[in-house]
């Protein structure tokens, strides 16, 4: 089968989340199954032209009542190979993507433009098509910024090349939907029928996501749990109804991990790799680690990590606001260490910094940093994660293979990846807790850090069984496929 990506992020290109590792991992995946495959994406101002290879000639991509003319360049995707290829393409404007920022910078989070850069990027997907003559038998399209891709095939598209195209729609959060106001629809090029036939009309403003689920042949979300959860009003953000009506065409497909940079028997930035046979490695990353954040170098004292955007999603308000949140009193009480990466909100930034100063056994780094993520997945002998929502989640799945154990709120793909540990017959994978609240995370580290002191074989077990978890790409990859292999049957 021949399937297109579109996608605002993909590795290495463009990162601010999950989203840019699932759209490569994927992507290589499906390849190495046997399908051509190709991504298109912005070329964003951080994506160096001079290592890509420009496509002969500008390409004209209608929008409002006129035309805007952009560049393609192409590249390979890392990691794919000349027997399964994936190519990338890219669409160059400088005036929409020419600057800092995938979707805004810090003093402007979300660009006042975004409704027409994306509506211009998933117009692009098109055209690219036409340009290349290469057409997809499946358009999958990721997140709200290319969430018009659906729409636009189903109306107006599908034909010619497209004939018997069917679009996916894939949301990785469901929080971010491209929400504004309806006075750029004219520049999507459709008639005002479709901004309610397509269920663009949320509270008179437009959504871009909301009409991706209603346009796209198939839906999905990337695991079961929030498939579940996303039917439902407490985890819905509004859209629960339009998910609800859908849900014969909308599946939960778990996130794979890239088991080639995520595997500590193979991870070079770690000073000495490690399996379940021998976990010595473990034991110096521990000291490494310890050693980078400044703490003191105790081999025997349980040590909780935590690599997180500073959001609300994370559950950082719960776990950092000043006066209520548990951080404080866990580690004031407790005989453990706490390090964390991060970068986000500037309160929670200020806060883990003001914390790292007071406490002896806290240490935080602000900022983005693959290699040092690696050493905390590593070197710790917790990983927390106490979401609010997650809809897939990495880094409980990175913690199970370095043999780290994970505490995490029962949400999203953390309830399906996580097994509660039973301190009666030592089975699990990590420990779980359901309310997201400051007392529940204290409780629930406190548990943690009692089995860590007192019962030892069960640690060890846990971990080894995290470890010998599969969490690949390949067979997620593999229910990917069948859910096209589905749609290109229907026509
Ligand atoms: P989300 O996409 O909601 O941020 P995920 O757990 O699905 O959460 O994916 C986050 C990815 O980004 C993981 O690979 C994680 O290690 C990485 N990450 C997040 N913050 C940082 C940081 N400050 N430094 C390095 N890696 C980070």
């Amino acid at each position: 089968m021949k399937i297109l990506m579109a996608s605002s992020e993909a590795v290495p290109f463009a990162k601010t989340g999950g989203l840019a590792d699932a759209v490569s991992a994927l992507s290589l995946s499906l390849a190495k199954l046997g399908h051509e495959i190709a991504v298109v994406m912005p070329r964003f101002y951080s994506v160096d032209r001079l290592r890509l290879n420009r496509l002969e000639g500008a390409m004209g991509v209608p929008v409002g009542d006129g035309e805007v003319w952009c560049a393609v360049y192409k590249t390979a995707l890392p990691g794919s190979t000349a027997k399964n290829p994936v190519t990338v393409y890219f669409i160059d404007h400088e005036i929409f993507f020419g600057r800092e920022g995938i979707y805004g910078t810090p003093s402007e989070p979300d660009f006042l433009d975004n409704p027409r850069r994306f509506a211009f990027f998933s117009r692009a997907v098109f055209q690219l098509c036409r340009k290349i003559s290469w057409y997809p038998d499946i358009l999958h399209a990721h997140d709200w910024p290319s969430a018009l891709v659906p729409v636009f095939l189903k109306y107006g598209e599908r034909r010619g090349g497209f004939a018997h195209t069917k679009s996916v729609l894939t949301i990785h959060n469901l929080g971010y939907q491209g929400i504004y106001s309806k006075d750029n629809f004219p520049f999507l090029s459709l008639p005002w029928n479709i901004f309610y036939e397509a269920g663009f009309e949320d509270w008179n403003m437009m959504n871009f996501l909301k009409a991706g689920i209603n346009s796209a042949d198939k839906l999905n979300t990337v695991s079961p749990h929030y498939a579940e959860e996303t039917k439902t009003q407490a985890h819905g953000f509004r859209l629960d109804t339009v998910l609800r009506y859908r849900s014969g065409d909308y599946l939960g497909i778990l996130n794979g991990i890239d088991t080639d940079l995520w595997n500590p028997a193979h991870d070079l930035t770690i000073p000495k790799p490690y399996d379940v046979k021998d976990m010595s490695g473990k034991a110096q990353a521990k000291e490494a680690l310890q050693k980078e954040f400044g703490l003191p170098i105790e081999p025997n004292i349980p040590l909780i990590g935590m690599i997180s955007r500073l959001t609300e999603q994370k559950g950082v308000g719960e776990l950092f606001g000043p006066g209520y949140g548990s951080a404080y009193s866990f580690c004031k009480n407790m005989k453990l260490q706490f390090v964390i990466l991060g970068s986000g909100e500037t309160w929670c930034e200020h806060e883990i910094m003001s914390l790292s100063s007071r406490l002896p056994n806290f240490a935080a780094k602000v900022g983005y940093n693959e290699s040092l993520s690696h050493l905390i997945e590593a070197g710790s002998d917790f990983f927390l994660m106490p979401s609010r929502y997650e809809p897939c989640g990495l880094n409980q799945m990175y913690s199970l293979t370095y043999g780290t154990l994970p505490i995490v709120r029962r949400t999203g793909g953390l309830a399906d990846t996580v097994e509660n540990y039973n301190q009666d017959t030592g089975s699990g994978t990590g420990f779980m807790f359901d309310d997201l609240s400051p007392s529940a995370i204290y409780n629930t580290v406190g548990w943690a850090i009692w089995a860590y002191y007192n019962r030892k074989q069960h640690i060890e077990d846990m971990q080894t069984r995290g470890m010998k978890t599969d969490f690949s790409w390949k067979k997620s990859a593999g229910t990917y496929a069948a859910m096209y292999e589905s749609l290109t049957k229907e026509h």
